[in-house]
C-alpha cells in the first residue's frame, strides 16, 4: 500500500509555461521557484524549464542549491541579500539581487567586487512590504547607474498587492505610479506576478514573474485554472487503510467533531497534517476516491483523515485517494481550509514521497 505521495507532472509544467508565453509573448520570463519550487522540488522544476529566461528565489541557499545542481541560468534573489558578506558569494556564483533598502545600496556601492552585479531596483508602489519609497527613486537610480559595482542593465521593478482581485482599484494605481517613475527610462521593467499576467495584461512590461500559475493553479479569485488552460502539476495521493461502519448518531475522530446523520461507512486515509494536509480542513472538504468526491468527516489527525463513504460504498482498503491535483483543484481544498493554494503546496513535509 502507498502512503502519502506527490506526483509531479512535468509535461503539465511545460504546458503551463507555454500558456504563459502565449499570454505574454513579448515578455521575458523570470520563473519563480522559491520555497522549494512551491513545494514541487526546486531542482526538478528548474531543470524542467530550460526555456525560462531566469529563475527567482527568496534565499541565497536556494540559489546555491541550484548552482550546485548544475543550473547555470540567471538567478535573482527576490528579497536581496540579508548579509553584506553575501555580495561576494553573489559575484562568484553569478547571482543577481534586488535592492530595496539603503543598507543594501550602501553595501553594494562600497563592496570590493571582481565584477559588477546585476541588480533589480525594487520600488514600493503601494504594497508597503519591500521597496524604496517613490521619493527615494532618483537617488537610488543614479547611485546604482553610476556605480562600477553594478552592471549597466539595471532592472526596475515593483510588486502588486491586490492583482488577484479584478475589482480592486489598487493595481491600476500602483501601475500608474510605477509608470510615472520608470516609463521614460531606458531600463527593463517588471511588475506582474501570476495574477498580473492573467488579470492585468497591460502590466506585463519587459519581464513577467510567474510563480503560482506555472504550477497550474489559478491566481485569480473565482477563476478556475482550467479557464486559463493551466494544468495542476502536483497531485497528492494516499491509500485507504481502514473502513469503519458507524451508526446514525455516532461520532468520528478527535473532539467528536463529526456526527453521522445515518448509518454509513467511514474511510480512513493515510494522510494528515504530518504530511502537509491542512489541519483546518473543515467537515465536507472533498477527497477524490473511486471517481467521485467524498466529504471529510471529522478532524484531520497527524497521520490520518476520515471521510464519509456513504452507506452503500464499495470502496476497499488499498484504494487510492487523491487529496488534490488532477481531479481536484488545490484551490478548492484551500477554500475549505481558510487558506490559499500557495500555502498548501509549499507545506508538503519531508516524509512525503515524490514521484
Ligand atoms: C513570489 C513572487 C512572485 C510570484 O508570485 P505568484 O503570485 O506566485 O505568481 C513574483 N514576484 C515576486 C517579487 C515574488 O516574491
Amino acid at each position: 500500500m502507498r502512503t502519502a505521495t506527490v506526483h509531479i507532472n512535468l509535461p503539465a509544467l511545460v504546458d503551463n509555461y507555454q500558456v504563459i508565453k502565449t499570454m505574454a509573448p513579448k515578455a521575458k520570463v523570470l520563473a519563480v521557484l522559491k520555497a522549494n519550487g512551491y513545494g514541487h522540488g526546486l531542482v526538478t522544476i528548474a531543470k524542467a524549464l530550460p526555456q525560462a529566461d531566469a529563475f527567482g528565489v527568496a534565499r541565497i541557499e536556494e540559489a546555491l542549491e541550484l548552482r550546485t545542481a548544475g543550473v547555470i541560468k540567471p538567478i535573482v534573489l527576490l528579497e536581496g541579500v540579508f548579509n553584506t558578506g553575501d555580495l561576494a558569494i553573489l559575484a562568484a556564483n553569478n547571482l543577481q539581487t534586488i535592492v530595496h533598502t539603503k543598507e543594501q545600496l550602501h553595501a553594494i556601492l562600497t563592496a570590493d567586487l571582481d565584477r559588477p552585479l546585476k541588480v533589480w531596483l525594487k520600488i514600493d508602489t503601494g504594497m508597503h512590504r519591500l521597496g524604496i519609497e517613490p521619493e527615494q527613486f532618483n537617488a537610488f537610480y543614479y547611485a546604482l547607474t553610476e556605480s562600477e559595482n553594478v552592471h549597466s542593465d539595471l532592472v526596475l521593478m515593483s510588486h502588486f498587492s491586490c492583482a488577484d482581485d479584478l475589482q480592486s482599484s489598487s493595481t491600476q494605481a500602483q501601475f500608474s505610479l510605477f509608470n510615472q517613475l520608470t516609463e521614460q527610462l531606458p531600463n527593463a521593467r517588471s511588475i506582474a506576478n501570476s495574477a498580473g499576467i492573467c488579470g492585468w495584461q497591460n502590466t506585463q512590461c519587459d519581464w513577467i514573474r510567474p510563480g503560482l500559475m506555472l504550477y497550474g493553479v489559478s491566481p485569480l479569485i473565482d477563476k478556475s485554472s482550467a479557464s486559463f488552460g493551466l494544468k495542476p502539476v502536483m497531485t497528492l495521493q494516499s491509500s485507504v487503510i481502514a473502513i469503519q461502519r458507524v451508526k446514525k448518531g455516532e461520532t468520528v475522530g478527535y473532539g467528536n467533531a463529526w456526527q453521522a446523520s445515518e448509518d454509513t461507512n467511514i474511510g480512513v486515509i493515510a494522510i494528515g497534517y504530518g504530511d502537509g494536509y491542512p489541519r483546518h480542513a473543515q467537515n465536507g472538504t472533498p477527497v477524490w476516491l473511486n471517481d467521485r468526491r467524498v466529504p471529510l468527516a471529522g478532524r484531520v489527525s497527524m497521520d490520518m483523515i476520515t471521510v464519509d463513504l456513504g452507506p452503500k460504498s464499495t470502496d476497499k482498503i488499498g484504494d487510492i485517494a487523491t487529496l488534490w491535483g488532477s481531479e481536484l483543484p488545490v484551490e478548492e481544498i484551500a477554500k475549505h481550509s481558510t487558506t490559499i493554494a500557495y500555502e498548501l503546496l509549499c507545506n508538503i513535509t519531508r516524509r512525503v514521497k515524490y514521484i
